[in-house]
């Protein structure tokens, strides 16, 4: 970590200490570079399975374009089966059921704990697995997923309802009860924090839980299932089925899931929600892709905002759902901000996600990397003006692109409105704080925005302005467990994270009491 710090400029130091405890000064442990693969199979009911068809899919390291493991993948009975587990383990009287809220709690709090025993094990299969830097794996997404499960495990006993005066003679209350069997289908981008967002809140609130990793992640998930074990969860409570999309369609057109929670593709959250109204209209809790602002006022320090807007969008190369991929620079600044971004873009590290220097590892897959390439492409067929990379790193193997910078990008252009999912930054004019208002705002999506100015009054306007779950002010990719997350429009709905997490896991329950106002 020292070595990280010294190499890296005094701006680059301030956005990864604002990480809050992310990226302690502290030295980080050496990676194990080849971490052994122990779990590869369907976890049921605290014991794993090979599926029933036999089938296997093969999880690819991004890398090295290396098979690292063949995993099993659950089909139409192993689904059946781990929706019987949950639903028996859901049962009213289940020992899952009958226990008290506060131990819910500590068997979260002690599942945070074996994570943390085991980060340097978990880090170093999550970039293997996914290609994102160590330095990442260990410092960001291992301490952010283990402090949420730490802060959802406090919510376990702290939810609680209200008693209403209701008219006439009655004593209302209401109770906050699970709702159900929960199926949870989660992307590649964050594999352990993207798990765990979903494990806090369902957990804390008493749900059971089918956990569907993506098919290009599932290593790090089936590790913490055998966490799950180890720390004494019953059996039934959370089960871990890896699995393509069809698994996932499995799970949202089942008629005996209560709940889907969906993190990934708008395009698939919309078949979610469909799924939901032809079967038996379970609750869909969804947060999808983004094409966020992130607005550069002239007034700005322009060495911080340059350095933070590039933070904004290649952050986990550029694989963010809020990546600020939209950034909007004041015209009176707009090209010398070109220009210092293209050169900032230029010194990225760019290489192998296990040394501890690496900024920037491969895209998650082959597929990935194609569509961000045809953005490219495109970008440039329709006039944008490229000032850095704009190609396949295709001095080594694995899936990289280069840190891609364009300017002069018009509204309109393909790489302005499409999620683009890669390293590559829309630099666009404005002039006015209305004008942009309503040029962030024309998007079918309202996940995240961002704002960089000293100017309390046009922040504050802006901030009004912008239809978005998320406005980062002077800041950008700030996540924690207790702000809530999640979009406006297209982007999704319900919010991760937070007290208002809750509530996308509970069904409110009234009971009314009648209550004789006379002792007869
Ligand atoms: P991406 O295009 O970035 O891979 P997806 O939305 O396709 O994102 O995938 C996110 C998660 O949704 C993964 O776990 C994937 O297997 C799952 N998935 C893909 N298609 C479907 C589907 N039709 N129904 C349910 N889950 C799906």
């Amino acid at each position: 970590m020292l070595r990280f710090l010294r190499s890296s400029a005094m701006l680059r130091a301030q956005w990864v200490k604002s990480y809050a405890t992310v990226a302690k000064e502290a030295s980080i442990p050496d990676p194990q570079t080849s971490p052994e693969v122990l779990y590869t199979d369907i976890f049921i009911n605290n014991v794993w399975h090979k599926s029933e068809s036999g089938r296997t899919f093969d999880s690819i390291n991004p890398t090295t374009e290396e098979t690292i493991a063949q995993v099993q993948l659950a089909g139409g009975e192993d689904v059946d089966f781990a929706v019987k587990a949950a639903r028996q383990a859901f049962k009213f009287g289940s020992p899952w059921r009958r226990m008290d809220a506060s131990e819910r709690g500590r068997l979260l709090y002690r599942l945070a704990d074996l994570m943390e025993r085991d980060q340097v094990y978990l880090a170093s299969l999550e970039t293997l697995d996914n290609g994102k830097p160590y330095n990442m794996s260990y410092n960001v997404d291992l301490p952010l997923a283990i402090k949420n499960l730490r802060y959802f495990a406090g919510w376990a006993d702290k939810t609680q309802g209200k008693t209403i005066p209701m008219d006439g003679d009655f004593l209302t209350y209401t109770r906050h009860e699970p709702v159900g069997v929960c199926a949870q289908i989660i992307p590649w981008n964050f594999p352990i924090l993207m798990m765990a967002w979903k494990l806090g809140p369902a957990l804390a609130t008493g749900n059971t839980i089918i956990l569907k990793p993506a098919e290009q992640t599932t290593l790090t998930a089936l590790y913490i299932a055998q966490l799950v074990k180890e720390v004494g969860f019953p059996e039934g409570v959370v089960n871990v089925l890896p699995g393509m999309g069809d698994t996932g369609a499995l799970l949202a057109n089942h008629q005996d899931v209560d709940k889907v929670a969906f993190t990934g593709s708008t395009e698939v959250g919309k078949s979610i929600q469909l799924a939901s109204g032809n079967t038996n209209l379970k609750r869909v809790t969804l947060e999808l892709g983004g094409k966020s602002p992130n607005i550069i006022l002239a007034d700005a320090d322009m060495d911080y905002a340059v350095e933070m807007a590039h933070f904004g969008l290649f952050f986990n190369m550029g694989q963010c759902c809020c990546a600020g991929s939209r950034t909007f620079v004041e015209d009176k600044i707009y090209d010398e901000f070109v220009e210092r971004s293209a050169e900032r873009a230029g010194k990225r590290t760019v290489g192998n996600p296990f040394e501890l220097n690496t900024e920037q590892g491969p895209q998650i897959s082959q597929d990935q990397m194609i569509k961000i390439l045809c953005l490219i492409e495109s970008g440039k067929e329709e006039g944008a003006k490229l000032v850095a990379g704009g190609n396949r790193s295709d001095d080594m193997p694995g899936y990289f692109v280069q840190p891609t910078v364009f300017a002069d990008v018009q509204d309109n252009m393909a790489i302005a409105r499409e999620e683009i999912f890669g390293p590559v930054q829309q630099l666009i004019r404005f002039k006015q704080l209305d004008e942009v208002i309503v040029r962030a705002n024309n998007s079918n999506y309202g996940l995240a925005a961002g704002i960089f100015t000293k100017d309390l009054d046009k922040a504050n306007y802006l901030v009004n302005g912008l239809r978005a779950g998320t406005v980062w002010l002077n800041t950008y990719n700030v996540l924690a467990a207790q702000a809530p997350f999640g979009g406006y429009k297209m982007s999704g709905h319900g919010r991760e994270n937070g007290e208002y997490a809750l509530s996308n896991y509970t069904e409110v329950k009234s009971v009314i009491v009648k209550v004789p106002q006379k002792n007869s």
